[in-house]
């Protein structure tokens, strides 16, 4: 057994899919508090429901953990010094557990029937009777040598409390009334979870577990198996759950998004790892916008929520434009590339420039269609986006500019468009902002784009720009 000098705290999924955001996030606590303690990260994977097991599972959630930048120093695929670390590797190991708690007088064989206890609760009862509890041990001992099948419960005391401190929630007390003697050790030898979880825990040295509040209220009759066998009990930390909205988990299940979804939508891992990190948790100081490295600074329990956080979308959104507009442009490209890949009516234009355009503006990848639509969407665009009061522009004075327009583009490089476009708003006298503004809704039919017109020319290319301008004066002169 380790001692109990640093901080081990584990994630102990079970492999039933894909890694939850709920899940995610008590991974990164557990991470966050180990590291920031100089203690062990350890991954444990609980596949003692083999019937929940998904094929694949396990790889994906390791993947997934590695992805995020939670590194864990012990598990399956690195290996360690208190490993398995999957539990069906581990069978071997309950048993003789679970025998030395009988010892104790912490847990006892069982030999009723489904038949006994169906009809037990038939007749209203809530839990167990403890029927088996009175027997001998010559005559336990002769009925497991007939071979009659036996399970192995928990013995609860039938009177007084338990009590435990959460590091959260603080004092948990619990009437031994409430617990059922629950099943450790099944008819086919295997460790029920409750139980496994608890020697694993205790074998691999784990002295704080970190997981969620569906697990407040089972942690006394897993303190009480740590009594039993004469161990110490770690501490708790309790998690509340992350909500869809008031009333709904987020779940997967439920069609919420999970890690990988979030992946593939273009956000990027570190925004989704430092939205999560405040589904829960907020420093002292209110940050919002945090390295893993300043999360490892500043994490406390003090700063955990005792209530329950809403997923908000728009917020993570935000987060995750706050991230794109630290990528290189390189890696902004990079990611961009499979977005711009899906729009057809891109092909041909630098994409590259296209980049540097809207690196500053977008949220999501995926919104670029409706940032630079107007490529495609040119055609018919309502003429009376030309009319701007402040810059005293409308659809008139467009039609006897745009011919001016026109020839100076011609007679320029896309380069020398800005000055060229400004000397001529001197020529005509009207104000520069009202020759540019005519000049980006001729050539994009859009009142917002990313970026001024001569970016958007340059963007389109001279060709292009000639092309469209030359279609609104013959369009303009027919109607004139
Ligand atoms: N295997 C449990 C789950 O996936 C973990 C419970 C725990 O962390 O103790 O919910």
């Amino acid at each position: 057994m380790p001692t109990k000098k640093t901080i081990r705290t584990r994630f102990a999924p079970s492999p039933t899919g894909y890694l939850h955001i709920g899940g995610l996030r008590t991974a990164l606590y557990a991470y966050l508090y180990a590291k920031k303690n100089g203690g062990t990260f350890i991954l444990r994977i609980e596949d003692t429901d083999q019937e929940r097991y998904v094929e694949g599972a396990v790889d994906m959630i390791c993947r997934t953990l590695k992805e995020a930048g939670l590194n864990y120093d012990e598990g399956p695929d690195v290996g360690g010094k208190y490993g398995p670390y999957v539990q069906s590797e581990r069978k071997a190991e309950y048993l003789k557990y679970a025998k030395d708690l009988v010892k104790k007088g912490g847990a006892y064989y069982c030999f009723c029937d489904s038949d006994r206890l169906d009809k037990m609760r038939k007749d209203g009862a809530t839990k167990y009777d403890k029927q088996c509890l009175s027997l001998s041990v010559a005559e336990v001992t002769k009925r497991i040598k007939n071979g009659e099948p036996y399970v192995i419960r928990q013995n609860i005391p039938t009177e007084g409390e338990t009590r435990y401190t959460d590091l959260l929630f603080g004092e948990i007390v619990v009437d031994c009334k409430e617990l059922e003697d629950g099943v450790l050790i099944k008819s086919d030898g295997m460790p029920t979870y409750n139980f496994a979880n608890v020697i694993d825990d205790y074998l691999m040295g784990i002295n704080c577990v970190i997981r969620g509040t569906e697990y407040l209220s089972s942690t006394p009759k897993y303190n009480l198996m740590y009594d039993g066998l004469g161990w110490e009990r770690p501490e708790y930390i309790h998690l509340q759950p992350i909500m869809r909205d008031a009333q709904n988990k987020l779940s997967k299940r439920h069609g919420d998004a999970c890690f990988e979804d979030f992946i593939a939508k273009g956000y990027l891992k570190d925004a989704i790892v430092n939205y999560i990190a405040l589904l829960g948790w907020s420093p002292k100081d209110n940050r919002e916008k945090m390295t893993m490295q300043e999360m490892l600074d500043i994490f406390g329990v003090d700063g955990l929520s005792k209530s329950n956080s809403i997923f908000d979308i728009a917020k993570m959104r935000w987060l995750n434009a706050l991230y794109i507009k630290e990528l290189s442009a390189d890696n902004f490209y990079k990611l961009m590339k499979p977005h711009y890949a899906k729009l057809k009516y891109l092909k041909g234009y630098d994409l590259k420039y296209l980049s540097t355009l809207i690196q500053g503006r977008i949220e999501l990848p995926s919104e670029v269609d409706s940032l630079v639509g107007f490529i495609n969407e040119w055609q018919d665009f309502d003429k009376e986006l030309f009319v701007n009061q402040k810059q005293k522009t409308d659809r008139e004075l467009a039609t006897k500019i745009l011919p001016d327009i026109l020839k100076v583009v011609k007679a320029s490089t896309m380069d020398t468009l800005y000055e060229n476009l400004s000397a001529l708003a001197g020529k005509l006298e009207i104000k520069v902002g009202a020759i540019f503004w005519i000049f980006r809704i001729a050539i994009t039919g859009s009142l917002v784009t990313p970026g001024g017109a001569t970016e958007m020319a340059k963007l389109l290319g001279k060709e292009r720009v000639v092309e469209r301008l030359t279609m609104l004066n013959a369009q303009f002169s027919v109607l004139n």
